[in-house]
């Protein structure tokens, strides 16, 4: 299903919960919920205040962080292998620290304005493969993967990702505030206020997650040549083995946050332009 076509699916989808939910069986309830906030008659501003607060928080929060728990990265030879598979339009800081801090789970992420961070477990395998003398196919792999990494991160800040999630977040926060004040005023809340709430928080969760997938997709299609394509493939396909592996043993593992594509709809995204590439 398309991005568009989920996001509208899904919106109908809460709004008739919500209106069900609202109309037959917790009327009072809602009611009972909302009279209780009437002498703070704004809980929803303050909401939307609380948003903005924690997205300006977090985001000052990661620069700190980037200064107390992560190292410029300083091993010689992985510094030779970024440069070697980085362009000449492309500048970037790496980093080696935790992702837990940044609410990540990935091994390799940008922040701020220009840089990469990789996990220490990640950071420990790359320099080990390059200590090496001699390659097995594992570790000239490996290092595809970690082309591909360069190449997706390197997107991320050619196109000022991060920056533009910020803005977004903030900008719909307050659009949203302005609009529930509108809908007050236009339609003197025929739904009630919880669920214009509710549902404009639907239609903002939804939005930002298909920013934020179109993102993913932008970044890897920084990813152009052979070795970089091959890379992503070779991430792709093992991390829907590891899924399916997983679920021969009837265990769901998730294999893409809520802001990422999907690893099936990358990888067959990255094998066409392999192919495309390969017939020129
Ligand atoms: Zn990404």
């Amino acid at each position: 299903m398309s991005y568009p076509k989920s996001i509208l699916y899904s919106l109908f989808f809460g709004l008739t919960c919500l209106s069900a939910m609202e109309n037959k069986l917790a009327t009072k309830k809602i009611q009972t919920f909302e009279s209780k906030f009437k002498s703070t008659n704004y809980w929803p501003h303050l909401c939307y205040a609380l948003e903005l607060f924690i997205n300006i928080s977090g985001h000052k929060n990661a620069k700190k962080i980037l200064e107390k728990k992560c190292k410029k990265i300083e091993n010689e030879k992985l510094l030779s292998f970024i440069e070697d598979n980085t362009r000449t339009d492309e500048r970037a800081t790496f980093y080696v620290g935790p992702s837990e801090p940044f609410n990540t789970e990935e091994f390799a992420f940008s922040t701020g304005k220009e840089n990469i961070i990789i996990t220490p477990e990640y950071y420990d395998i790359l320099c080990n493969i390059l200590e090496k003398k001699e390659l097995q196919k594992n570790d000239s792999d490996a290092l595809d993967i970690f082309k591909f990494v360069i190449h997706h991160e390197m997107g991320h800040i050619k196109n000022n990702d991060i920056k533009k999630r910020f803005d977004t977040s903030i900008s719909i926060s307050i659009a949203s505030a302005i609009l529930f004040e509108l809908s007050k005023k236009m339609y003197n809340f025929k739904y009630s206020k919880l669920t214009t709430f509710l549902s404009m928080q639907i239609l903002k969760a939804l939005t930002i997650r298909h920013l934020c997938k179109k993102q993913e997709f932008r970044a890897d299609d920084n990813a152009k040549d052979h070795d970089a394509l091959k890379g992503g493939i070779l991430l792709f396909n093992n991390v829907i083995k590891i899924k399916k592996e997983y679920l021969e043993a009837g265990i769901k593992i998730k294999t893409a946050s809520a802001v990422h594509p999907s690893p099936e709809s990358r990888l067959a995204r990255l094998e066409n332009k392999l192919q495309a590439l390969s017939a020129t």
